[in-house]
């Protein structure tokens, strides 16, 4: 018999119930009580769910009201002194504290500030980081495992309860004021897990899968020995301690690599790898597996939304039958499906076709369960479901939807020097001064102007046909005017039109370009209670026609001050979608790259003289080895190239990047040659901008000195000793000054003020240069 198993399932809900409950939870408008029960509801619902669909191994401890990361700390009572928490187990008050901040003393504005928030690994999902003291106690302060277990155990399901493993935890966290390494705190930590792993066997738990998703990254010596040493110490402690309950080791994401030989051998009763990203694993695997341990397939993908090809799935999971026998063989997703969407049958706007070609969390499921039906009693046992799916498999293969002639070809045509501005940056500089005429330090600011309720509003009006074309377009023309006003009066240098037309920076780009879509209730867990929509890039990208010329012109029209194209970059776009897995990222993204250049040309002859590509996720695409870094950002950058480098040498190319730390990067930042480089950095400030001296940084950048990410208003002086700071390392013909980021999610009241003092200070630097 082969398994059909899964690793985790998205917690949110078809229809974001999780966050709606947390969102009146936290405005006090529901009760912990009533919070958790709407939480268990969701539970109970997901398990039968993958019960119904004949999952053999169903987990618990997937769901969070918040995030896993944070479970753990809260498992093992990891809660920072400021917090000042002293109870034997974390309480929901201390829980969203951890994660959002809390006020010190009631009614007073000072607040404790929440841990910090990252990406986990190279998903869009955020985690919390584990925040650690040098002589860090730990104790067991959670019984989530355990009550989710006995939870589900009451509704007749034995579940295969997950933690997040000890290493990838501490690996994850950080250490506070101290050279000494996370890895040192595991003699601690372990008692814990023990502890945890004691109780869950006492309730009845077979199986207990443990993630060690660390075990894709580069890994030292000290981690790999960790591993080694934590695992037997499991293992003997289990002999004795816990004899019936088994372990799957869980990895996702990518290749073992180096780690593969170490994980098979660990003492361990199965091994979860990712055969989607990695799929050269399995004849490793296969040969070196030792009798004792049975083999977790990771072949459906779950990090994307395609359908699976059974035919594919199945002649690899035959080999691995055929070598080890069913019986130590488990079938599931690459990894946990909260990176995917719930359900395909809710996208009631997609065609039939378009539909046959997805496959969310549910699908996914149901794929695993006729697969492994397959497997067992022999494909006659699934054939019509076998036959639609090699009718979907055939029809995406050969859509004329999806393959485009014109585009393959200009993608085909695609040289070097298109990638190449036609002028030196230093040549380019001085034509664009003369079309711009800019004081030293130009003022500007991101592209995006606080989005206030009635204007989300307004625009969610449009999208639902509320509020028909004319009247939204007329609406959006009275926020550009407003905008480039207020701009005006602040007394800014170079104006941007606020984008009051988009809600995010990727979406307005999805609905414009051929070959991709949008869903209606794709959502994805960002963090906590948030989710985002990726738009999903099922096909070869085309634009139709210009996407943002209007609205730029249209701005460009209201003012005599030079108004800045503001265009979403090819990395970003795909970085933030799904994308599709028939063809090399590179190659998508070039689609997109060409799809940009025609719009900033577009821009460019409707006598737009500067032009923003941003590029935020430049650094989330990076791979999780560092070895591929080189090659990723090779086409990365050469697509940015490409979209930027259509224009004329007068035309002025802006970037910005943020959301990351840049310093270890500067000479491939430098290699963009984008003319202007707006970048975040505000938070690591000086390690950015020493980095950017010391290399000689050609060409002009704004180090963003107005931290949107707070509501503060700086006053003039602090901006003032800022830039005097910036300008000791850089010299002054090469600075702008601006903000750090888009201003979107800030208020009109503070916006104004900040950027008053942040005009004023440039001012009085500039009059004392
Ligand atoms: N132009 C975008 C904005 O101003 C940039 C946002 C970002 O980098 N995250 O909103
Ligand atoms: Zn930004």
């Amino acid at each position: 018999m082969v398994y059909a198993t899964n690793l985790g399932y998205p917690r949110l809900g078809t229809q974001r119930e999780l966050k709606k409950a947390l969102e009146q939870f936290w405005k006090g408008k529901i009760s912990e009580a009533e919070l958790l029960e709407r939480a268990a509801t969701l539970r109970k619902q997901r398990w039968l769910l993958q019960k119904e669909l004949g999952l053999t191994y169903i987990p618990s401890n997937d769901f969070s009201l918040y995030d896993h990361v944070l479970d753990t700390i809260a498992m093992v009572g990891a809660v920072p002194e400021r917090y000042r928490w002293k109870a034997d187990s974390v309480d929901l008050h201390t829980y969203f504290a951890l994660a959002r901040g809390m006020e010190k003393d009631q009614g007073r504005v000072e607040t404790i500030p929440a841990l910090e928030m990252t990406k986990w690994f190279d998903t869009n999902y955020h985690y919390i980081v584990p925040e650690f003291e040098p002589e860090q106690e730990f104790c067991l302060a959670s019984n989530k495992p355990l009550d989710e277990f006995l939870e589900a155990k009451a509704l007749g399901i034995l579940t295969r309860p997950v933690l997040l493993g000890p290493i990838s935890f501490l690996l994850l966290g950080k250490i506070h004021h101290s050279s000494e390494h996370q890895l040192s705190l595991l003699e601690r930590l372990l008692p814990v897990y023990e502890e945890v792993i004691q109780a869950l066997a006492q309730a009845g738990a077979e199986w207990i899968q443990i993630d060690e998703p660390c075990l894709a990254l580069d890994s030292d010596e000290a981690a790999q020995r960790a591993y080694q040493d934590v695992y037997t110490r499991l293992a003997s402690w289990r002999a004795s301690s816990a004899p019936s309950v088994r372990i799957l080791l869980a990895t996702y994401f990518g290749e073992l690599g180096e780690n593969l030989p170490l994980a098979l051998q660990l003492p361990i009763e199965a091994l979860h790898l990712d055969l989607v990203r990695a799929p050269e694993q399995l004849a490793q695997a296969l040969a070196l597996a030792p009798a004792s341990l049975t083999l977790s397939l990771g072949l459906i993908d779950g990090r994307n939304v395609w359908r699976t090809d059974f035919d594919r799935v199945l002649a690899l999971a035959s080999q691995a039958v055929q070598a080890l026998g069913s019986e130590r063989v488990l079938l599931g997703p690459s990894c946990s499906l909260l990176h995917v969407p719930v359900d395909v049958a809710l996208e009631t706007q997609l065609d039939e076709e378009m539909r046959s070609w997805l496959a969310f969390a549910n699908q996914k499921l149901e794929e695993i369960s006729l697969l492994t039906r397959a497997l067992n009693e022999g494909n006659a046992a699934i054939e019509t479901a076998l036959q639609d799916n090699r009718r979907a498999i055939a029809s995406r293969r050969s859509s004329l939807r999806i393959h485009n002639a014109e585009v393959a070809q200009r993608v085909e045509a695609i040289t070097e020097q298109m990638a190449r501005r036609s002028q030196p940056h230093q040549i380019r500089k001085q034509l664009q001064q003369e079309k711009l005429k800019l004081p030293l330090l130009p003022t500007t600011t991101l592209g995006s102007y606080p989005q206030t309720a009635g204007l989300r509003a307004t625009r969610a009006a449009y999208k639902s046909g509320k509020l028909d074309r004319a009247n939204y377009e007329a609406f959006l023309k009275r926020e550009i005017e407003q905008v480039i006003s207020f701009q005006e009066e602040v007394g800014l240098d170079v104006l941007v039109h606020g984008e009051a037309e988009r809600g995010d920076m990727v979406e307005y780009f999805g609905e414009h370009l051929t070959g991709m879509l949008l869903t209606q209730h794709g959502w994805v867990q960002s963090y906590g209670s948030r989710a985002v929509r990726p738009p999903i890039i099922y096909g070869d990208v085309l634009r139709p026609e210009p996407m943002t010329v209007d609205w730029a012109r249209f701005a460009q029209s209201l003012t005599t001050r030079p108004v800045r194209g503001m265009l979403t970059g090819p990395v970003t776009i795909m970085q933030w979608s799904f994308v599709r897995d028939d063809q090399p990222r590179s190659q998508t993204c070039k689609q997109i790259a060409l799809a940009i250049r025609d719009e900033a040309l577009d821009l460019e002859a409707a006598g737009i003289k500067a032009i923003q590509i941003d590029e935020p996720a430049l650094r989330e695409g990076f791979p999780l080895r560092q070895a591929r870094w080189q090659e990723y950002l090779a086409w990365a950058v050469f697509c940015f190239r490409l979209a930027a480098s259509g224009v004329r040498a007068d035309t002025q190319i802006h970037t910005h990047l943020c959301y990351s730390r840049f310093d270890d990067i500067v000479p491939e930042i430098a290699s963009m040659d984008a003319d202007v480089l707006l970048i975040e950095a505000s938070r690591s400030q000086f390690d950015l901008q020493e980095a950017l001296s010391a290399y000689h940084y050609p060409n002009d950048i704004g180090l963003g000195i107005y931290d949107v990410h707070s509501p503060r208003v700086p006053q003039a002086q602090e901006f003032a000793d800022e830039l005097q700071l910036v300008l000791k390392l850089l010299p002054a013909e090469q600075v702008w000054v601006n903000p750090d980021c888009g201003l979107k999610t800030r208020a009109w009241e503070e916006v104004k003020p900040s950027l008053q003092n942040m005009v004023a200070a440039t001012q009085q630097v500039r009059s004392a240069l």
